[in-house]
Formats: C-alpha cells, sequence, structure tokens
C-alpha cells in the first residue's frame, strides 16, 4: 500500500502554477463591477479555497478569510463578508473560466494523468443530466419552469409552478481523476437531448475528437442526430437502456443475437455488430456499436477469445445516476 502524501497549502498552490500556469489563467478573470475593493481574482481564489476544503458555505468561507495568510494567499487586502462574492459572481465573466477549465483538462491529458483506469487503452467519458437549482419564488429568463402539487396545512393538494435550471454535462469517468469536460443549459422549450447535442458538437471544437474514446450515456441522447454525430468524429458508444420494451433495445438485442462480437485489437475492441447484420436497426442510421451492458459484452467476448488481459475487462464506472457522471 502507498503511504499518504502530505502536501501543505503554499506547496499545492507551487504546484498549480508550474504545471497549470495558474497564476497566469487567474490573472485573465472578471466580473462586471466597476473599481471593485476586491478584485475579481481574489474572489475566484477565496472559492477556489472553500472548494479545495469542501466549505458547505459561504458563511463558513468568509469566517475562513478573516485569518491574514488567507487574505495573504488570496491577495485580498483585508477580510472581506461573503455579500463581496455574491455581487461578484452574479456579474462573473464566464469564457476564461471556461478557457481555464479546457487548459487545464488538456494538460491533464497531455501529462497522462487521464491514462491510469483507460479501457483497453480507451478513455471513457459519460454525459447526462442534472437538476442544479430550483425555487417556486425566484426566476429567471432562462428559468424552465413545471407544474408540482404539493398539500397545504389542511391537506389539500396545491399546484404551483416551480422554477429551476438543468446542465448537461460531460465528464471522463475512467480515471482516478474525473474532470468534467463542458457543461451546457437546458433552455426553456428545448429537451435535454438537444442540449446534449450541442454540448456534443462543442467538444471536439474545443478539446479535439481524441480527447476520449468511449461515450457512455442513456438512451433518452440515443437520438439520431447524436449517434450520427459519435459516427462522424468516432466515438464509441455504451447506451443505458432502462426500458426493455423500447425499439432501441430489441433492435439492438436483434444484433447482438444475429452477430457475436469479435475482437481483432485493443483499438477496435467496440465491435461494428452491425457489419455481421444485413439488417438496419429501425430507430438510428448504421452507428458503429451498440451495447447494452458494456461490461457483460467485454467479459463475454473476452471468454470467446480467450483474452486474459486485465485490463480488457470493461468496467462500469460508479454512478449514482444513469450512466456515470459522478455528482
Ligand atoms: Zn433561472
Amino acid at each position: 500500500m502507498h503511504a499518504t502524501q502530505n502536501h501543505e497549502l503554499p506547496s499545492f498552490f507551487g504546484y498549480l502554477r508550474k504545471v497549470f500556469h495558474f497564476r497566469e489563467a487567474v490573472a485573465r478573470l472578471g466580473d462586471g463591477r466597476q473599481d471593485p475593493d476586491i478584485s475579481p481574482q481574489t474572489v475566484f481564489l477565496s472559492l477556489f479555497h472553500g472548494f479545495v476544503f469542501r466549505l458547505s458555505s459561504f458563511l463558513q468561507l468568509e469566517a475562513d478569510l478573516a485569518q491574514p495568510h488567507l487574505q495573504h494567499c488570496t491577495e485580498a487586502p483585508g477580510a472581506f463578508g461573503n455579500d463581496v462574492l455574491r455581487y461578484s459572481l452574479a456579474s462573473f465573466t464566464l469564457e476564461p473560466l471556461e478557457q481555464m477549465l479546457v487548459n487545464i483538462n488538456r494538460r491533464l491529458k497531455r501529462n497522462k494523468a487521464l491514462d491510469p483506469g483507460r479501457v483497453q487503452g480507451r478513455v471513457v467519458a459519460a454525459l447526462d443530466g442534472i437538476e442544479v437549482l430550483s425555487s417556486f419564488s425566484r426566476c429567471c429568463e432562462f428559468c424552465l419552469q413545471r407544474r408540482v402539487v404539493s398539500l397545504d396545512e389542511q391537506g389539500q393538494p396545491v399546484e404551483q409552478i416551480q422554477y429551476y435550471h438543468r446542465l448537461v454535462g460531460c465528464q471522463v469517468v475512467s480515471s482516478p481523476v474525473k474532470p468534467i469536460l463542458a457543461l451546457e443549459w437546458v433552455r426553456p422549450n428545448e429537451g435535454e437531448d438537444t442540449a446534449a447535442l450541442r454540448l456534443l458538437h462543442r467538444l471536439p471544437e474545443v478539446y479535439g475528437s481524441r480527447f476520449f474514446d468511449i461515450l457512455l450515456l442513456d438512451s433518452l441522447y440515443a437520438q439520431t442526430p447524436v449517434l450520427q454525430l459519435a459516427k462522424e468524429i468516432d466515438w464509441d458508444l455504451v447506451i443505458t437502456l432502462k426500458q426493455e420494451n423500447r425499439t432501441l433495445y430489441q433492435d439492438a438485442m436483434a444484433c447482438f443475437k444475429a452477430a457475436h462480437p469479435t475482437i481483432n485489437s485493443p483499438k477496435s475492441m467496440a465491435t461494428t455488430l452491425l457489419k455481421h447484420n444485413s439488417g438496419r436497426p429501425r430507430s438510428f442510421p448504421s452507428p458503429r456499436s451498440i451495447r447494452n451492458r458494456c461490461g457483460w459484452c467485454a467479459r463475454k467476448s473476452e471468454k470467446q477469445n480467450g483474452t486474459t488481459d486485465r485490463e480488457s475487462v470493461s468496467r462500469r464506472p460508479s454512478s449514482r445516476n444513469g450512466c456515470g457522471l459522478q455528482r
């Protein structure tokens, strides 16, 4: 067993500066306030401190920020209240933050931090949606809405409009380091699959087409445009199908019966099942691969091919939601 290494905050920030050019990235951050006493850089570094130490509230962070050594670390001129954090965040410029995320993820890839845990040499990413905010009283122009029925004090049903936000995210899930690659908000009057398609179009633009190899997704996103895009980019797909009477599931099972998966090389692990099947599934045109359960398929085909390589066992990432997006 490896001994746990202890790092202190200065060495951690030194590592960030050296490997991820953290100082330059933070310098590019900004918000919409005019001549603020507390700079956006200090706001970000303070929030970063709260994130690293998993502080549960801005009040807790405010208490920490009263310490002179933390003011020094965050380049703050003195203690400041959590209202400063709120004002700054309300107008924070998102583009430099997104660019920072992309640069850090690219550096992780270049430094081979995503290599451990690869499945037959392939990096696996997951796509999934989560809800992040909801309110019965506050809303903005980008809020989604739904009707919620609850019981009042007399036990009578009362219908209210609830406002909420939902996003679709893509995250690398095969490596011990699991970076979020990108997020896309679901807009009013559109489906989650539309936001997912927008996100998937953006990923190769910012990361290149070979940043990851296998994409896990729920059947909700397995629409023709997504499957076509995956084929164009040459991502292999692992789709979780939850309702066994769905057409897609039935088509997939028909393909599985028609031909057993074959493995020619680690790179071509995702078998082109449809090659062996003269018929085409009705729901989508020529996807490169369909799998219902990646772990099951890989182990089954492993037995058939006599593969003993430990890495060839497809591992399904731990998940609290569908196909593996960590929350
Ligand atoms: Zn809103």
